[in-house]
Formats: structure tokens, C-alpha cells, sequence
């Protein structure tokens, strides 16, 4: 049985499931568990992070939509994502052409090609790169420009904490090319509002334009789980795309329905 602490509540979720591998590295506690309904389980600190049987649908979303506003997206860089889903996706873009993931975690990276075959395969595609570093003091040392740039991490807590900080959104705007689009994973709309408030508000202080997209991902708690995307030169919503590359979840239908109504925008209070 594996109980999940919601990620910032004391709400619980039980899954059916048995531990299959446990591993403390030097940042976090590693586990993989077997379920009976979504397949095999990544969990770190004891917050689920992927499930066989939906990880697609939040991979699909962070990788395609930003990188489908990009007009030609040539060189991405992911932080954090150490699965490799998010890698998966980005590689398949025809036009990338280096996808440079930088992961504070091996273990991770180890865990995910030793337990998911299916999620880690984009760690053997020959546009990838990837470092295991810290993602922000990387984006300090780094001279490269990024065309588009995509935060794929933990929960604010640890490690994370400042890949959730107006700095570092500072910082991921200065290594963008122009036109830029940066994208990251911003918590439940349900569970962790005032996070989903503070990523926007710290966004607008580094982009002029800011939007939040959702999608329906059932091992999240609260399910609606918000991704946020920012450009500088770019129109976000509304962006007439053309779909270069879909998925089981993503198309172009998908992309412009997944941006949150305005009135709940503004019911919601995300923008000031
Ligand atoms: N989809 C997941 C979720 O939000 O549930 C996140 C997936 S991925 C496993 C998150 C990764 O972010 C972890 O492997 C973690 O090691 C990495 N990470 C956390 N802080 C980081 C940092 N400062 N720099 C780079 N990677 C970081």
C-alpha cells in the first residue's frame, strides 16, 4: 500500500500498490511502487511524481504546448524532469535540434531507465544532453541562449524551492532567445492556489506576457493540475498553431482549450 501526502495539505491518497525498490541518494528518497490500477509508481519524499498509466498527458502538455507557440523551436533546456518523459516528448519536435536536460539528481535519471522502460527512453536520443547539475546555478554559469526553456520539478520544497522564485524566472529570461518561451509545472489549481498566485506573479515580474493552461491528470491531487507559460515577444494565447507533432492526448484542439477561461482567471485571482 502506498499512502501519498498531498503535496502540501494533510489530505492523504491510498494506492493499492507494492514497493518494488527504495533508494536514498544524496537529495532525496527514491521508491518505486507496483499498482494494481495506474501501473508502475516514481515516488520522491513520498509525493508521486509519474504513473505508467497518466504520466502522458503531463508530459505531452509541457512539452507541446510551449514549444508548438515557439514559431521554430531549435534548442531546448529542461530542468529537472529526470524521468526523461519530458525529454521524450521534446526529441520527437522535428526541428530540435539539442535538448539539454540538467538534473540535480542521478539517482533519478538511474531509477527511471532501470524501472520505466516506456517514460526513459529519451535519455539514448542523439539530440539529448544531459548534466547533472543544479538548474539554476547551470543557467548562472551558462552562456547559451535557449529557445525555449521548461521547468520539469519537484514540488517548492528543497532542492526546488528556488526554481519557484521571481530570480530565477529573472534569470531563465535573460537565456532566452527572442523570441523565447519559458513553461513550468505550477501545482494543483484545487490544492495549492496561492502557489499557482505566487508562479504567475513572480512570472510577470521577468515576461510581459503570462498565461496558465491545465489539464486533467487523475494521480494529482485535486486532478486540474496548472503549467504555466510566459514569452516576452510571443502571444500565448490565441497563437494560431499548427500542430507539428501530437500525441494521445495533445492536438491542436486540445493546446487551445487547455488555457484557462478568463473569468476563472479573474475569479481566481491570478492576475493583479
Ligand atoms: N512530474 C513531476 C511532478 O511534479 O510530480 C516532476 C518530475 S521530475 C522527477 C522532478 C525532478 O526535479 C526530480 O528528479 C528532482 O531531482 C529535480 N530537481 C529538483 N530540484 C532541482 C534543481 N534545483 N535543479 C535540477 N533538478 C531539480
Amino acid at each position: 500500500m502506498l499512502v501519498e501526502r498531498d503535496r502540501f495539505s494533510p489530505i492523504t491518497y491510498t494506492y493499492q500498490a507494492e514497493l518494488l525498490t527504495s533508494v536514498q541518494s544524496d537529495y532525496q528518497l527514491i521508491e518505486v511502487y507496483q499498482s494494481a490500477d495506474f501501473g508502475r509508481i516514481l515516488v520522491i519524499d513520498g509525493v508521486v511524481q509519474l504513473t505508467e498509466r497518466d504520466e502522458y498527458i503531463y508530459h505531452e502538455m509541457l512539452a507541446h504546448v510551449p514549444l508548438h507557440i515557439h514559431p521554430d523551436p531549435q534548442r531546448v533546456l529542461i530542468i529537472g524532469g529526470g524521468d526523461g518523459g519530458l525529454l521524450r516528448e521534446v526529441a520527437n519536435h522535428p526541428g530540435v535540434q539539442t535538448v539539454t536536460l540538467v538534473e540535480i539528481d542521478p539517482e533519478v535519471v538511474r531509477t527511471s531507465k532501470e524501472w520505466f522502460p516506456t517514460v526513459s527512453t529519451g535519455f539514448d536520443h542523439p539530440k539529448a544532453n544531459v548534466l547533472f547539475r543544479d538548474g539554476k546555478e547551470y543557467l548562472e554559469a551558462a552562456s547559451e541562449q535557449y529557445d525555449v526553456i521548461l521547468v520539469d520539478s519537484t514540488d517548492p520544497i528543497g532542492s526546488a524551492v528556488k526554481l519557484f522564485e521571481p530570480g530565477f524566472y529573472q534569470l531563465a529570461a535573460s537565456r532566452l532567445s527572442q523570441p523565447g518561451v519559458f513553461a513550468c509545472q505550477s501545482e494543483s489549481i484545487h490544492f495549492h492556489l496561492d502557489t499557482v498566485r505566487e508562479v504567475q506573479k513572480g512570472l510577470r515580474t521577468a515576461f510581459r506576457q503570462v498565461d496558465l493552461i491545465t489539464a486533467c491528470i487523475p494521480t494529482y491531487p485535486g486532478n486540474l493540475w496548472s503549467f504555466s507559460i510566459a514569452s516576452d515577444k510571443l502571444e500565448l494565447r490565441g497563437n494560431p498553431i499548427s500542430a507539428k507533432v501530437t500525441g494521445r492526448y495533445y492536438a491542436e484542439d486540445v493546446h487551445r482549450a487547455a488555457f484557462l477561461p478568463l473569468s476563472l482567471v479573474e475569479k481566481l485571482g491570478l492576475r493583479d
